[in-house]
């Protein structure tokens, strides 16, 4: 039995989508005089020459030192710019069974839900349209009275937690995900259970502190948001702790209170950043979610204070040091359907991100974070061949990003 424990603790698994993709095709395609960026931060390549063969990318390079075999596709990347397929951290499907194949229209090759039943994508996966890699998390696990209860998956104590951890991971959760009412005594059982089987752990956070969170071992935080209580004075914090454990939907408006009030500048804020940095805890910060600009339909001046402070800390997280990647939320107030993930993009930009660490954030950082770098999240040999073409240079306008113009998932072109 110990010999069992210690081999079963042991094993790693790779962490996989569940819609792991067909054989990819046969065929050899060159890219060639696009400009290259590689997802983790090194200088583009002008005139650049990318060889797919197989699905997977074969070589990568300055025209002069690749050779294009002979039968090639040629595919002429004059004034476009390649980049890694784009990965979202935080998808959510919501019923709309045509938003996974628009995401990959426009680049986003992966996808991230971090709360839903793995079989709520069973329509889609089953409709015949091209989609993204999927990686699911199976429902947020939370506890009673949960904000969504058919995404949750309720849990009372360590061996519930312990036991539902292991069943969604069985079921195919690549990531779990713990929700804001799920005490920190809990929220370190899941990390232990998930990090036994090689499974990263994301956090929504109302009612636990961020700094705790942290402590008890999670790889991720959702949303900037989650950082708000932490960085308020005690008293402050516990008021909102308490409105949010005696109504969930206490959140929506008191997070711009709680957010127009937080100091940047103070000791509390260097700590919780310092703790951010030190731990390496990846930041997804969603803005897109929250975005309230002067002027929006029934916007407050605290709406819009709030936001502008959410918007700073992100660009202080991200000066220190912090892993920050992208994670769209799908559905955000200043996004046409299908294009959120640009927007956030956008707003890391505006954040003080420079477009290239937001392409990084994207691609290389998110890869990262799923735990699948070694095959996906930049254009090198070796990797997968998840490739998107944009017209200009997004590496010195983030705005770039919309305008793609071809994607290549698993070594074909979508749309193909
Ligand atoms: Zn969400």
């Amino acid at each position: 039995m110990i010999l069992l424990a210690l081999l079963q603790g042991a094993v790693v698994t790779p962490l996989h989508e569940v819609n792991r993709l067909t054989v990819p095709p046969p065929a050899v395609i060159a890219i060639a005089g696009a400009t290259i960026i590689d997802g983790r931060g090194g200088a583009p390549i002008t005139n650049g020459v990318v060889i797919v063969r197989a699905g997977r990318i074969v070589a990568v390079g300055p025209r002069a030192n690749v050779t294009i075999p002979r039968g090639a596709e040629m595919v002429d990347g004059a004034g476009l710019s390649v980049v890694p397929g784009l990965i979202d951290a935080h998808f959510h499907l919501d019923g709309d069974q045509g938003l996974p194949s628009l995401y990959l229209s426009h680049g986003i090759t992966s996808v991230r839900d971090p709360g839903a039943w793995i079989e709520n994508y069973d329509g889609v996966r089953a409709s015949g349209q091209t989609i993204p890699r999927l990686f699911l998390a199976g429902p947020h696990l939370d506890q009673a009275p949960p904000a969504y209860p058919e995404d949750s998956y309720l849990v009372r104590d360590a061996a519930e937690t312990r036991a539902g951890v292991d069943r969604l991971i069985d079921q195919g959760a690549s990531v779990i995900k713990v929700y804001f009412r799920l005490p920190p005594s809990l929220i370190a059982e899941a990390v232990s259970a998930a990090h036994r089987r090689g499974v990263p752990v994301t956090a929504h956070l109302e009612t636990v502190d961020a700094l705790t969170a942290m402590a008890a071992g999670v790889d991720g935080i959702e949303h900037i948001t989650s950082f708000g209580t932490a960085l308020l004075p005690p008293l402050a914090a516990e008021r909102y702790r308490q409105s949010v454990l005696a109504d969930n939907n206490a959140r929506r408006d008191g997070r711009y209170q709680v957010w127009s009030g937080v100091d940047l500048v103070s000791a509390r804020a260097r700590m919780v950043v310092d703790a951010i940095v030190r731990r390496r805890v990846f930041v997804s910060p969603t803005l897109a979610v929250f975005e309230v600009q002067a002027g929006d339909r029934g916007a407050t001046p605290v709406q819009v204070e709030g936001f502008r402070r959410m918007v700073a800390f992100t660009g202080q997280v991200r000066r220190a040091g912090a892993r920050v990647v992208v994670g769209s939320h799908s559905s955000v107030p200043h996004a046409e359907r299908g294009w959120a993930y640009q927007r956030e993009m956008e707003l890391l930009v505006e954040a003080g991100l420079s477009p290239m660490e937001a392409i990084v954030a994207g691609t290389m950082e998110n890869a990262r974070f799923f735990r699948v770098s070694a095959r996906l999240g930049s254009v090198e040999a070796g990797k997968m061949a998840d490739l998107v073409l944009v017209e200009g240079r997004p590496d010195q306008d983030i705005t770039a990003m919309r305008r793609i113009r071809r994607v290549m998932l698993n070594g074909a072109w979508v749309g193909n």
